[in-house]
């Protein structure tokens, strides 16, 4: 195994994402040491339960004291007070980075706090799920997935690469961009699909008060997927919308012009306008597999993890002939 890339990882929040951190860092080496603290004692002591750092210790500050590496793993609107909190503890020469899903917001909120000498690189490791905490964190999340940095103007080179290593090392792909280009890229690819669910599930859930049975017994007609997605974090994804507020509203802007176009093509039966913007969209999914980024197996239609293979209708139960 190559030499650890950090002496010692601070890992402030440690729920989905600082675990999977925690864990991934671990399985590669790439830290000799991990400290970690998180907001709440239950937290904090379900952490060391499942021994995902060397130290689990109370404060912020405690946690950076002696760390090269500071990733804050916690809700974007609670990380400019935790800047500001650890400051003084911080050593000369470390980087200090986060995770969080909006970029510009960080930048504004953190980077004040942040003394000369320390290097500031915000990060966000494009993967995730829709479950929260430290047990629901795995080493594997980041494998094959977009980290995107976002290095502030004059950034040192080298403090910026070295934090795209650590990335690489737990197996993401990582590209920089500024974090204004980021938070426009994210409002359309995740910001907007997330508003969109919670709108649905939302509409469905009043539509319920009649069908309720109705809504759930046939979820899997593509509402099941919205509901997994409107199952996300909601502290996570509050602090996303009031922190990317202009770009979500941009891209919402557009969003509702197109949906008003395809309303009209429904009322005025124009086939031929639904048929040539459902053809695009087939063309996008396309794309998306062949870089890699999902797999090219049906997935509407998936058996259910759970169900006993002898409860399947003949043709999809094993052949024992
Ligand atoms: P999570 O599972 O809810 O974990 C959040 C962690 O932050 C918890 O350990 C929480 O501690 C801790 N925390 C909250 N406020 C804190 C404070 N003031 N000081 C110290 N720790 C604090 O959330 P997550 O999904 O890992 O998300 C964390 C960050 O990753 C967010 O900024 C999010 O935008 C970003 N992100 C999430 C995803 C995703 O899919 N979930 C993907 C990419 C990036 P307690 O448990 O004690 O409250």
């Amino acid at each position: 195994m190559p030499a650890p890339l950090f002496n010692r990882l601070a890992l402030i929040g440690v729920g989905l994402i600082g675990s999977s951190i925690a864990r991934a860092a671990r399985a590669q080496g790439a830290v000799r040491e991990i400290v970690a603290s998180a907001r709440s004692a239950a937290t904090r002591r379900r952490v060391a339960e499942l021994g995902l750092a060397d130290q689990v210790v109370e404060t912020n500050s405690a946690t950076v004291a002696g760390a090269d590496l500071v990733i804050v793993c916690a809700p974007v609107g609670a990380c400019g007070a935790i800047a500001k909190e650890i400051a003084p503890q911080l050593t000369p020469g470390a980087i200090v980075s986060d995770v969080g899903s909006v970029k510009a917001a960080i930048v504004r909120d953190m980077s004040p706090h942040i003394p000369a000498g320390v290097h500031f690189v915000p990060a966000h490791p494009v993967a995730g799920t829709e479950h929260s905490g430290p047990d629901a964190g795995f080493a594997e999340l980041f494998v094959g997935r977009w980290c995107i940095l976002t290095p502030p103007n004059g950034a040192d080179a080298s403090a910026v690469e070295r934090l795209a290593a650590f990335w690489r090392a737990l197996g993401a792909k990582v590209e920089s961009m500024p974090p204004e280009h980021h938070d426009l890229v994210l409002a359309i690819t995740s910001h907007l699909p997330h508003l969109i669910a919670y709108t649905i599930v939302g509409t469905a859930d009043e539509f319920a008060e009649v069908t309720r049975s109705e809504v759930l017994k046939f979820s899997a007609g593509g509402f099941r997927d919205f509901t997994r997605i409107a199952a996300s974090d909601p502290t996570m994804w509050r602090d996303v919308f009031l922190a990317n507020k202009d770009a979500v509203l941009e891209m919402l802007g557009t969003f509702n012009e197109d949906l008003s176009q395809l309303t009209r093509a429904i009322r005025r039966g124009d086939g031929e306008a639904l048929f040539t913007h459902f053809a695009r969209t087939r063309a996008i999914r396309r794309g998306i597999v062949e870089i890699g980024q999902d797999s090219p197996a049906p997935d509407f239609g998936r058996v259910h993890p759970d169900l006993p293979v002898e409860s399947l209708p003949r043709p999809y139960a094993a052949s024992d002939e």
